[in-house]
């Protein structure tokens, strides 16, 4: 734990040792491995403590000034601060601040905009598609009809024409963009002309990088799309949650999208939590992180791909970076087994190109912890000698303990 939560922890561990060594063992486990998941990130010791605040205990149904239950009105004064502050931060006429997750925030948005049976183009879940944009194991799939759209084989990058026709041709009702694992920007001003032929809500599900927006290190949807749907715990580094951003018109349907159609009582600590995040973000500082992380991307791109990865599209401009290891001989699956011995921490994703799994790694975490373009070269050097089974594990593992023992995520 952080400086400011060891008392509670050895509160926990006087009264519940079993529970107290799972938290400091993943403290070390996060501590002492390279954190290369691109949708993780450290949050401030600032946001932890708001997250064990006694916001957590209190039961706020409703939004500020209007609640199901008495007691809110210190808690009003938080929802209401993080409101304000991302409604500033991303130039927005309307937030909502209570999605309990990313998902909750796509479900909220579909709640706003469409039926069940409706028509809705998204990328297409082979080419990094999310779960809430139709996958038949999620409430989207099941409940609307998702035509996908694509990535080009040869360059990585979407297929405007495709989905240009595939528009013209289902006329949907709302058109997503977004992705899980898409390392470029997002062309937000093309999907709103095509959303606008057909006459098609545009929703922007920017939950990976609604963070470099913040930062000012990537375009913004709010000026293009009908609703913005983010996560608060990617790249903006804040407490595990969602958040939607929209226009006046739709605020008052938002908002009961979320309350109380798909939600119930709002998690007061983890929305302080997002106002300490967002006021983080608002600061200079935010901005050099941001701009650092794909610095950091771009570099660590480079010199995976000097060591024989293909990299999809040639690189990326944002925190995010997908690979196939195919060409070190060795594919996406045994590669991320071989990593996480080594303690290099990713997921796989599906590739523009086959059938085969990739590599999928973010500059988040890493750039937090201070990294820099010397690490980068080390870890990519690094990855590449395991997979290459130059180095053994355990070495590696060794070389990554002592690699990240200088930059301690919660030092202190
Ligand atoms: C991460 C992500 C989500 C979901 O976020 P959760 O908080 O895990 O529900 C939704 N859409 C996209 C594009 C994402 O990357």
């Amino acid at each position: 734990m952080s400086v400011t939560t060891f008392h509670e922890t050895d509160v926990l561990r006087r009264q519940d040792p079993e529970l107290a060594e799972i938290l400091l063992g993943e403290l070390a486990r996060q501590s002492t491995t390279l954190q290369l998941i691109a949708a993780e990130n450290f949050t401030s010791p600032a946001v932890l403590a708001a997250l064990g605040s006694p916001l957590a205990n209190k039961y706020a149904e409703g939004y500020p000034g209007a609640r199901y239950h008495g007691g809110c009105e210190i808690v009003d004064m938080a929802e209401r601060l993080a409101i304000e502050r991302a409604k500033t931060l991303f130039g927005a006429e309307h937030a909502n601040v209570q999605p309990h997750s990313g998902s909750s925030a796509v479900l909220a948005a579909y709640a706003v905009l469409l039926r069940p049976g409706d028509t809705v183009l998204a990328l297409g879940l082979p080419y990094g598609g999310h779960l809430t944009h139709g996958s038949p194991a999620n409430f989207s799939g099941r409940w609307f009809d998702f035509v996908g759209y694509g990535v080009d084989a040869e360059t990585g990058l979407v297929d405007h024409d495709q989905v240009r026709h595939l528009a013209r041709n289902h006329r949907p009702k709302a058109i997503v963009c977004g992705s899980i694992s898409y390392p470029r920007h997002v062309d937000y001003a093309f999907f709103r002309e095509v959303a606008d032929e057909v006459g098609a809500y545009l929703i922007a599900d920017a939950a990976h990088p609604i963070g470099l927006v913040a930062g000012g290190a990537a375009p913004s949807p709010v000026p293009y799309a009908d609703i913005v749907c983010a996560t608060t715990h990617k790249v903006l580094r804040g407490p595990r949650g969602g958040m939607i951003l929209c226009g006046a018109e739709l605020a008052e349907r938002v908002d009961r999208a979320v309350f109380p159609f798909t939600q119930g009582g709002a998690q007061m600590h983890t929305i302080a939590a997002k106002a300490v995040a967002f006021g983080e973000a608002a600061a200079p500082a935010f901005g050099v992180y941001a701009h650092h992380v794909v610095a950091n991307a771009r570099v660590l791109a480079a010199h995976l791909a000097a060591e024989g990865l293909t990299i999809t599209t040639g690189g990326t401009d944002t925190h995010l970076i997908t690979a196939d290891p195919a060409p070190l001989g060795v594919d996406g699956r045994t590669a991320r087994g071989r990593l996480l011995a080594a303690g290099l921490v990713l997921d796989c994703c599906a590739l523009p190109h086959g059938d085969g799994r990739g590599l999928r790694l973010g500059t988040a975490a890493v750039t937090t912890q201070g990294m820099g373009e010397p690490e980068m070269e080390r870890i990519a050097a690094l990855l590449a000698a395991v997979l290459k089974e130059e180095r053994d594990p355990a070495g590696a593992r060794e070389e990554v303990r002592e690699l990240t023992g200088g930059f301690p995520p919660y030092p202190g």
